[in-house]
């Protein structure tokens, strides 16, 4: 059979790394991304960005560590090159801390982030109103640098490129063989996955350079993730809300809960303030699907529901992804090969 012609659509970290992997697995393939927003409109150029995981209740932990290693390793390789400051990436270190000890003392993620021991009463004294902590190093992307890079990687493979927004899967049948969806919140209305809910969250991004290390509260709503050039203020939850207006009570809230923590962030100047919907689902729904109309089929990639964690997993996940394209491309050809016997 003639190339297989793949469309991906989303073009936020996911969509934009698996059809990168895409290109390394299946290099015969012919890949155009399609996508009604790039960056920096996407969700994903809000995001802080941090190598942090989120837990997937409904996905098993082996793979979301699997998802998370790759993606790790992956980063380091880019952080430890000459490519690291144009692609955003790079080491920090910080504190985890906790008000109450946490359930699990050791997350399933210890062993991948570096150095990860428990904080020092020294260390912890720097927050009094915390009993617990845990320091580390991990890394961080600066979101729409990375986006941009691995938006000139997938062109200099030969990947095409275009706005469109997919009103229906299926109206990409006649034109390609594989379709990876790959959008995001996205997805609540391209396949009508009532599964998939938003979770609202509010940031600040601002100018203190001082602030070197991250602050992580543990309970995941107040955290200070330092980048290359901005430091991410954050944040919210807000299950079920799809505004993306900004709310300036939340602004101010965030910004005094983050200077409680790090009070010379009271200088912080030229304060943006940034919404983002987070794709989240109980699982990833990272899986293989058939679509069939009169006869006619399409083959179906799923990627997406990342929730809070898409910057964390999004190698690993593009990764399966691009091995369950591989599997449909198999499957095609054994089609094209018996109709011609
Ligand atoms: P998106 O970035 O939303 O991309 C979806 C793409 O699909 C877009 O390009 C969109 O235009 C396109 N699309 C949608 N529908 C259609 C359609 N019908 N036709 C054509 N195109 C379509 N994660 C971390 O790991 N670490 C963090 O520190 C972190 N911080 C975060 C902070 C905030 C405030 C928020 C909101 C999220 C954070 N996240 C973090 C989570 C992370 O942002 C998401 O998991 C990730 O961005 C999801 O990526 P995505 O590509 O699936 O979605």
């Amino acid at each position: 059979m003639a190339a297989p012609k793949v469309a991906v659509v989303g073009a936020g970290v996911i969509g934009l790394s698996t059809a990168l992997c895409i290109t390394e697995t299946c290099p015969d393939c012919s890949v155009t991304v399609l996508s009604d927003q790039f960056s920096p409109n996407t969700t994903s150029d809000v995001a802080a960005g941090m190598l942090i995981p989120h837990t997937y209740p409904g996905t098993p932990i082996h793979v979301q560590k699997q998802w998370f290693k790759e993606t790790f390793t992956y980063l380091s390789a880019i952080s430890n090159s000459t490519e690291a400051s144009e692609a955003g990436i790079h080491l920090v270190s910080g504190w985890q801390i906790f008000k109450n000890m946490p359930k699990e003392e050791l997350p399933f993620w210890w062993d991948i982030v570096l150095g990860f021991r428990p904080m020092s009463a020294a260390e912890l004294q720097k927050f009094p109103q915390h009993r617990f902590g845990q320091a580390f190093m991990t890394l961080k992307c600066d979101c729409p640098p990375y986006l941009l890079w691995l938006e000139k990687r997938l062109k200099s493979a030969g990947v095409q490129i275009y706005i469109r927004k997919v009103s229906d899967l299926w109206e990409l049948h006649s034109e390609y063989n594989i379709v990876v969806n790959c959008a995001g919140i996205g997805a609540h209305q391209l396949v009508g996955d009532k599964k998939l809910f938003p979770i609202r969250g509010q940031v600040l991004k601002v100018h203190a350079p001082w602030v070197k290390n991250f602050i992580r509260d543990g309970d995941g709503l107040t955290y200070i993730y330092p980048g290359i050039h901005r430091v991410t203020l954050g944040g919210t939850r807000e299950k079920e809300n799809w505004s993306l207006s900004p709310d300036p009570g939340t602004t101010k809230d965030i910004f005094d809960r983050c200077c409680s923590l790090e009070p010379s962030l009271q200088a912080a100047q030229d304060i943006e303030v940034k919404v983002g919907l987070r794709p989240s689902r109980q699982c990833v729904r990272l899986q293989r699907e058939v679509l069939s109309q009169g006869g006619v089929k399409l083959l179906v990639v799923h990627n997406y529901g990342h929730g809070a964690g898409g910057f964390s997993v999004h190698r690993g996940a593009a990764k399966e992804a691009a091995h369950l394209v591989g599997e449909c491309i198999a499957a095609l050809q054994g089609t094209s090969s018996r109709a011609k016997l």
